[in-house]
């Protein structure tokens, strides 16, 4: 029996760099977490990779050619881990009994329906994935609140909001004395440049974060500020 204490994860983006991170997290604190589930689109080396270091029950792989391929990879080393494939393994992973906690750090809109299956189990989530929230906002907040699941958030803007409200707080600034909530932002890459000069940018460049190295994804999102409307 796992002792209370232990939370046990299903890190859904597991190769990706938020899921890394956490996954990095979790190897300095073995005493408060244990990873029962592991999930990615198609990254066979890193997902492996991953299941040597730290032997998961599970994992699935969207990507159904990829799933095989890290089975046979699986086999081969002798893990006992079990090999699934799909979006559905996915849903069912973040879903499953023996899981607290959900890390939904799966990039985009093929976030959503694992985060949606996990608010409707009850689980805790620690949410990267910030788009679910842009493309379903009602529903996941209503299947919250059905399920009594946990939503905590993990992009550093929303957790530092988060940490600043005062405890017990209900969703009503006023009530709650605060008066504005600002997001800021750098402009990253572009920072220096003029807007006569966006026109010539490539995704490259955009990639190149001074300060973070992110996914692709948000890393353009980022140098486009759009991410920063995804924030609002
Ligand atoms: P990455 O591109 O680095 O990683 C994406 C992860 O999602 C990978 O594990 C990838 O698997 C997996 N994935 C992609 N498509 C699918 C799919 N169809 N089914 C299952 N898994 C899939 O992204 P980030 O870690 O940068 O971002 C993840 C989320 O966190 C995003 O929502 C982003 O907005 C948010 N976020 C990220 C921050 C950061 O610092 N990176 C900061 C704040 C928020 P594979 O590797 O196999 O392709």
């Amino acid at each position: 029996m796992r002792s209370p204490a232990v939370q046990s994860l299903a890190v859904l983006g597991s190769t990706g760099s938020i899921g890394v991170s956490t996954l990095d997290v979790v190897a300095r604190h073995p005493e408060r977490f244990r990873v029962h589930a592991l999930a990615a689109q198609r990254d066979v080396e890193g997902i492996f990779a991953q299941c040597m270091r730290l032997g998961p029950p599970v994992v699935a792989l969207a990507d159904a050619q990829a799933a095989g391929r890290l089975e046979a990879k699986i086999r081969a080393a002798g893990l006992g881990c079990e090999v699934q494939a799909g979006a559905r393994a996915i849903e069912r992973l973040a879903a499953h009994p023996a899981v607290d906690t959900v890390v939904a750090a799966i990039v985009g809109a093929a976030g959503l329906r694992s985060t949606l299956a996990a608010a409707r189990a009850g689980k805790k989530i620690l949410l990267a994935n910030k788009e679910s929230l842009v493309m379903a906002g009602e529903l996941m907040m209503d299947t919250l609140r059905s399920s009594g699941a946990m939503l905590l958030p993990v992009d550093s803007e929303h957790s530092a909001i988060f940490q600043a409200l005062p405890r017990g707080y209900a969703g009503d600034p006023q009530a709650a004395g605060v008066r504005r909530l600002l997001l800021t932002a750098s402009g990253g890459p572009f920072r220096l440049l003029r807007a006569d000069q966006l026109g010539a940018v490539t995704p490259e460049q955009a990639c190149a974060h001074p300060k973070w190295v992110m996914g692709r994804k948000i890393s353009v999102d980022s140098a486009t500020l759009m991410n920063k409307g995804l924030e609002v």
